[in-house]
């Protein structure tokens, strides 16, 4: 398929495309907006069924950055790597040292961090390439190292503020969420929750992520294909995206869905189908900053532990004023999320104002 008729080509500035024998490298770098600043995002490594699902990811996922990145208030527009893992190209530090050098030539127009299949060793070796990359082992209580804490902190407060709102209940004692992959967010948002008093479902294709949530955690283990359907009041998807579909919304038993994984509906109207069967969804962009929050911070060298979190724990207030709008207007939280962004796209830095400062203008 082509790019410019691709269904998931919204303007895009650039697409590039890496691939380098020596090393097996292969990857499409997408750079959506660098309207409020460079394009920021993480690296996914991942095995797809064939380039053209690579390239809608990558897309797909750089557009959702910049929505994610213009919400948070931050000074980046959206762009997003995806590496073609295959047995041929297996995890090498050559392969990242490639990759680094890939990132290095749009000569700071996109900053890179981990993503899913990617971790904060393979930051390290992509830095000994280029300077345009986050996400790095932290340095005593600066900002830094691995985002997904900060990222299970955001959806964690989020759902707190979903529950609210849906169920009235003002704290999570009782409640039951179905977490749907307990990989790096998955698992520590099960902390957060059970810390809470949550009752857990979860489940996971990956046998060793399972049984480590298994051992540390009480929690109920359901095959894969049933976690979407399980009798709980909230959804926290967590691992890939296009979950939320035409086949899988009728037969939800969710309240809520609020999770980490981007791109959680498969296309825009299935936002409207979760409101239609009066389901709240808290947009995934909205709630899933935290990491990219901490990267964010690392990156500018501005910040401690303490001003990342003060940060993350206004994610509740931005997912709070996107529902009301919804309720009001009747509009699913998903397109009200994004024309939110849209208009701090659109207005970030036309005035002089910051991306923060627009961000809170438009939220407020
Ligand atoms: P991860 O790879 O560590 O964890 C994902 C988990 O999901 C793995 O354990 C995997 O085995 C499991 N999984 C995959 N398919 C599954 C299925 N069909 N059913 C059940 N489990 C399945 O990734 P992560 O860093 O925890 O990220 C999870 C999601 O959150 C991704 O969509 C990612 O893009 C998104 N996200 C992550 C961050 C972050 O800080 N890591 C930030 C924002 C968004």
């Amino acid at each position: 398929m082509g790019v410019f008729s691709h269904p998931e080509f919204d303007r895009h500035e650039s697409l590039h495309y890496v691939q380098d024998p020596a090393s097996g490298l292969m990857a499409i770098i997408a750079i959506h907006s660098t309207a409020l600043g460079p394009a920021a995002g993480g690296c996914r490594r991942w095995q797809y069924a064939n380039d053209d699902d690579a390239l809608t990811d990558a897309l797909r996922l750089s557009r959702g950055m910049t929505y994610k990145n213009a919400i948070a208030g931050l000074p980046f527009g959206g762009g997003k790597a995806v590496i073609l893992a295959s047995d041929l190209a297996p995890k090498s530090p050559e392969l990242f040292r490639s990759f680094g050098r890939a990132v290095a030539a749009l000569d700071g127009r996109y900053i890179t961090a981990e993503d899913v299949g990617v971790s904060v060793d393979d930051m390290r070796i992509v830095q000994e390439e280029t300077q345009y990359v986050s996400g790095l082992p932290q340095s005593g209580d600066s900002a830094g190292g691995d985002p997904s804490p900060w990222t299970a902190l955001g959806v964690f407060l989020a759902i707190k503020s979903a529950v609210r709102a849906k169920l009235r209940r003002e704290d999570l004692e009782g409640v039951s969420v179905a977490v749907q992959g307990v990989g790096h967010v998955g698992l520590h948002l099960c902390r957060l929750l059970h810390a809470a008093g949550a009752r857990l479902t979860v489940a996971d294709v990956n046998g060793d992520n399972l049984r480590q949530a298994r051992e540390e955690l009480p929690v109920t283990v359901v095959p894969p294909p049933d976690l979407l359907y399980a009798d709980v009041d909230v959804l926290a998807p967590c691992a890939l995206g296009n979950i939320l579909t035409s086949v899988t919304i009728p037969k939800l038993r969710a309240s809520v869905v609020a999770g980490a994984a981007n791109n959680q509906l498969a296309t825009a109207i299935d936002g409207k189908r979760l409101t239609d069967r009066g389901i709240l969804y808290a947009p995934d962009y909205v709630i899933n900053s935290g990491g990219i929050i901490s990267v964010a911070r690392e990156y500018l060298g501005q910040s401690c532990e303490d001003e990342v979190r003060a940060e993350i724990e206004r994610i509740p207030e931005r997912l709070e004023a996107i529902v009301k709008e919804a309720e009001e207007t009747g509009e699913p939280t998903n397109l009200v999320a994004d024309k939110l962004a849209r208009r701090i796209v659109a207005s970030g830095n036309a005035d002089g104002s910051t991306a923060g400062q627009v961000s809170n203008r438009l939220i407020a």
